[in-house]
């Protein structure tokens, strides 16, 4: 394959520039990380998965109107996505009491919460991502005020659809964290959804037995973090049901 050429490297991903002006091609990593990296483990096929369930995600997204970055799945571990200029903000929607809210606000984990609540982090690594209000956002000139009601209401419409996409497979979702970021058509500019919505970016629990699906088995020592996430692309139709969880020749349905 040509050398290609890459663009930026995160913990779970990396960028290469794409075959057209305007595109990237994202490379799906297997490296798992927590707590800012502090934690950090090599889960074998956890990239492939990640990718396939982004694609479904995010391709069903795209079909309702709602858009995002997704273009097409290239291979196992790569998909062309549209260049976005990233809005430093970690949107996080949440469903029911979890994670850093549960422990900040002292509410037990699992206890509903009376409707959505949008949450933002400034991105961040050295701060630790740190919560902050619209006000910082505005002042600061992270995001403008329409670029913010823009993507509340693309977050609020996210949770409403993968909840229910969730729910038709017997799982509860319980939280998530969307990147959102500025495309120029024309004279235009929009928000889209970037980055990846897979189970390291969302909390997912067994509707029936509460187990945890998503990157807390990581972060919590639950148990095989690849046979969680196999479980949610099972779920979804994207594994065949009986099948094994992907290594290095993963057998994938299409
Ligand atoms: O840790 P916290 O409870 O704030 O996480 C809320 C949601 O955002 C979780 O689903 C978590 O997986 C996701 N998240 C993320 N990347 C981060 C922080 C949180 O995907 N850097």
């Amino acid at each position: 394959m040509a050398r290609r050429r890459m663009v930026y490297e995160g913990k779970a991903k990396i960028l290469y520039e794409g075959p057209e002006p305007g595109t990237f091609i994202q490379y799906f990593k297997d490296d798992a990380t927590a707590f800012n990296a502090e934690k950090r483990d090599v889960i074998d096929g956890k990239g492939v998965l990640n990718n396939r369930i982004s694609e479904h995600v995010m391709g069903a997204l795209n079909s309702i109107g709602i858009p995002t970055h997704f273009i097409r799945r290239i291979n196992m571990r790569e998909q062309l996505i549209r260049q976005v200029e990233i809005i430093p903000l970690e949107v996080v929607v949440r469903n029911v009491a979890a994670g850093s809210m549960s422990k900040r606000l002292g509410i037990e984990e699992g206890e509903p919460l009376p409707r959505p609540i949008v949450e933002f982090y400034y991105k961040d690594d050295k701060l630790g991502d740190p919560l902050v209000t619209e006000e910082h956002i505005i002042a600061f000139n992270w995001a403008q005020q329409q670029d913010m009601d823009d993507i509340i209401a693309l977050a609020l419409r996210v949770n409403d659809f993968l909840t229910g996409m969730m729910l038709a497979v017997g799982i509860k979702l319980v939280d998530f964290k969307i990147e959102c970021g500025r495309v120029y058509d024309g004279d235009f500019q929009r928000i889209i959804i970037a980055d990846e919505i897979s189970p390291d970016s969302c909390r997912l629990w067994d509707i029936e037995t509460g187990r945890k699906l998503d990157k807390d088995v990581f972060r919590r020592d639950l148990g095989d973090l690849a046979d969680a996430y196999t479980e949610v692309a099972k779920r979804l139709g994207i594994l065949p049901q009986n099948g094994t969880k992907p290594s290095s020749g993963p057998k994938l349905v299409h």
